[in-house]
């Protein structure tokens, strides 16, 4: 039987969702969906590799055809989820993985609810904007404007079926991989993870905030 999963992570931006994922991806044979994005590629980005950058008019014409499984805006760019590599994989009985911020995320909760979603915290507010600063990619008006965003994204995360910190990286990593390991067996070794046993931890880093 084709037990592949598709797997929806999100994290308020700076979080190190893609930190996570670079070392989760060492040891994984799951595809890692390439999105659309109209945002101009940051310096060692690669087309194709990390985003396929395209003009607004190319990604109103993907909309238009059907061609995206999810899109939104943030922070000003659309961004979205090209539908047939994500299909095209899982009917091979590989896993994906969707990195996308909470509203394409429930979009395709609701349109695939086989589907998995984790949400990623932040230890703190606080720390998020200094992540930003230490990987300055953006200047400093768009760290504010992503900043802005996290407490709403945070929010979010107990729609999530299962939740994660990103304090100590590695302690990040193992719990990513027991979360999708624990559901691709169907066991319930992540349950402490599940959203709903997160609960005061969310409302700790919101508190925070
Ligand atoms: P995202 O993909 O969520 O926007 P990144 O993976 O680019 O975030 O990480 C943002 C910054 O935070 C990077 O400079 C990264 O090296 C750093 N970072 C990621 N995880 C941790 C962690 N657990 N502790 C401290 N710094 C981290
Ligand atoms: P960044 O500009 O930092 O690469 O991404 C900004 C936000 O957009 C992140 O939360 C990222 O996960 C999200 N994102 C990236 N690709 C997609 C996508 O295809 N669809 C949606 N909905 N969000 C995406």
């Amino acid at each position: 039987m084709n037990n592949a999963k598709l797997i929806i992570v999100s994290a308020p931006s700076g979080c190190g969702k893609g930190t996570i994922l670079e070392e989760v991806f060492k040891n994984s044979n799951a595809y890692y969906s390439i999105s659309c994005t109209t945002r101009k590629p940051r310096e060692g980005e690669i087309d194709g590799k990390n985003y396929y950058f395209v003009t607004k008019e190319r990604f109103e014409e993907m909309v238009k055809n059907n061609e995206l499984l999810e899109y939104a805006t943030f922070v000003e760019n659309s961004y979205g989820t090209p539908a047939k590599p994500v299909d095209d994989a899982i009917a091979e009985g590989r896993d994906v993985i969707l990195e996308i911020e909470t509203v394409g995320a429930m979009n395709v909760k609701k349109a695939r609810p086989e589907s998995v979603s984790i949400f990623i915290l932040p230890p703190s507010v606080r720390e998020l904007d200094r992540r930003l600063h230490k990987r300055a990619t953006e200047d400093e008006e768009v760290i504010k404007d992503r900043v802005a965003q996290a407490a709403g994204e945070i929010a979010k995360s107990a729609d999530y079926d299962y939740v994660i910190m990103n304090d100590a990286l590695e302690d990040a990593v193992r719990d990513f991989e027991l979360v999708v390991s624990s559901v691709k067996a169907n066991d319930n070794r992540a349950d402490k993870f599940k959203a709903e046993n997160m609960k005061e931890i969310i409302e700790e880093v919101l508190k925070n905030a």
